[in-house]
């Protein structure tokens, strides 16, 4: 049998190939990082890019000993004569911190807003939206505390996924507080339970020793009824006065203008060095328990890494989970265009020449050409397959007087056009 890609992993298919799902569209790809690319950079973010792999260390500590990422979903990179202690990266925030950190990116003006976007790796129980390859857009500003930078993230969000044509997404948003709100809101969730401890999964179990909050992040049913029936209060009702008033700044600006957001008191990061905000972006096409994205402010995380303590605000979207939204939605995102032209020689000798003239036309647009002469209906046929607005034939008596007869698809008009003038020709009438 022949040899197959990794499960959880997807090939991004040309445009036209059988079967061609939304989400596995190198297109539609393209055009979802193409249109977080203009709006973050019209927001002043600049794009970074670090490696795929990064110090198993940096991966422990930015991502917080504590997670499944860590102790469950990380590939390891070994190579002859090395002992293992490289990661493929699972998120980006970390490594984009070590970056800003490593290359003395402080000397930039401040906050200074960056953004990414490629392969993240995390060893899951595969499912749809669920891979263990998959591929996020991050925005990650570095070096202020303030409110606004928080808000300015949340609506730059929510405008990538709108400026795609995305309608139903919509923002939970809530606080973690600091890092003493959450050690009172550990010690209230320790003891709520402490009693229940056989009603809990063995998870669960682990959670409530090592970081109590992520049990209500727990994927176990019986986890969730539980924490339903014991009533447990929200993060939120544990905010101290600083968070207090850092949040209602976040919500009074996103009010101002006009960000929808629901306030969701059970949000809860699974990553530890997050601080204060925090939120997801949902979606129905992609399911209750998914999100499209998620971002919070991480103040400890510069700190955690080595580096001097650096307010900071971040967020990721997956982007195969928008494509997913995006067809459930039924918005059609354009497909790669074909070339502008299509030239064909009808004798074998003026094969050379019709590849020439499709060279010359690249310098200003799409150009193909044939490998072989072909008959004049194949040459509509072929140029139509590969989606092209013209087609251009090169007989012997053309190639002759120097000429191509080129023919609008579209129209079917024919006229006649010397090689010379075809570039000009051809845009003028693209
Ligand atoms: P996280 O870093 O866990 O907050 O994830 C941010 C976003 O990345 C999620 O909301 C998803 O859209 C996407 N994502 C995370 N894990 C996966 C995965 N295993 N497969 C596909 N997308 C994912």
């Amino acid at each position: 049998m022949a040899l197959q890609r990794p499960k959880g992993t997807q090939d991004h298919l040309p445009d036209g190939s059988p079967k061609l799902r939304y989400d596995l569209s190198a297109s539609a790809f393209s055009r979802v990082v193409g249109t977080a690319r203009q709006v973050l950079e019209r927001g002043g973010a600049k794009l970074i890019h670090t490696p795929l792999f990064e110090e198993a260390e940096l991966v422990r500590r930015g991502v917080g000993g504590s997670t499944d990422i860590v102790r469950k979903e990380m590939f390891t990179v070994y190579y002859f004569g090395d002992h293992g202690g490289f990661i493929l990266r699972p998120e980006g925030t970390a490594g984009v911190v070590r970056a800003y950190l490593e290359n003395g990116l402080k000397q930039l003006p401040a906050p200074l807003k960056l953004w990414t976007h490629g392969p993240m790796f995390r060893a899951e129980n595969v499912q749809k939206g669920r891979l263990r390859q998959f591929h996020q857009v991050d925005y990650e500003v570095i070096g202020s505390a303030d409110a606004l930078v928080d808000a300015e993230a949340i609506e730059l969000m929510v405008r990538c996924v709108q400026q795609l044509g995305l309608q139903g997404a919509r923002v939970k948003l809530g606080s973690i507080g600091d890092p003493e709100d959450r050690e009172r809101y550990n010690a209230y969730l320790r003891q709520s339970f402490t009693p229940h401890l056989d009603r809990l999964s063995d998870d669960s179990r682990d959670r409530l020793e090592r970081n109590p909050m992520r049990i209500l992040d727990s994927k176990s049913a019986s986890d969730q009824a539980l924490i339903a029936e014991l009533g447990v209060r929200p993060m939120l009702d544990f905010l101290g006065e600083d968070a207090a008033a850092h949040f209602a700044q976040v919500r009074t600006y996103l009010d101002a203008w006009g960000v929808h957001y629901d306030v969701d008191p059970s949000i809860v990061r699974g990553l530890d060095y997050y601080r204060r905000t925090a939120w997801e972006l949902h979606h129905e096409g992609v399911g209750a328990k998914s999100a499209l994205g998620g971002g919070g402010r991480y103040d400890g995380l510069a700190q955690e890494l080595g580096g001097p303590e650096t307010p900071a605000v971040g967020w990721a979207f997956g982007i195969e989970r928008v494509l997913i939204a995006l067809e459930a939605e039924g918005v059609s995102l354009p497909a790669s265009k074909g070339p502008l032209v299509f030239v064909a020689a009808l004798d074998a000798e003026n094969v050379g020449l019709a590849a020439q003239v499709a060279l010359q036309v690249r310098e200003v647009a799409g150009a193909e050409f044939a490998y072989r002469a072909l008959k004049p209906g194949n040459v509509f046929k072929e140029a139509q397959r590969r989606g092209a607005t013209y087609a251009a034939l090169i007989g012997s008596e053309e190639a002759a007087r120097g000429v191509v007869a080129l023919k609008h698809l579209g129209s079917g008009e024919q006229r006649e056009v010397s090689t010379v003038d075809l570039k000009t020709t051809l845009l003028e009438n693209a």
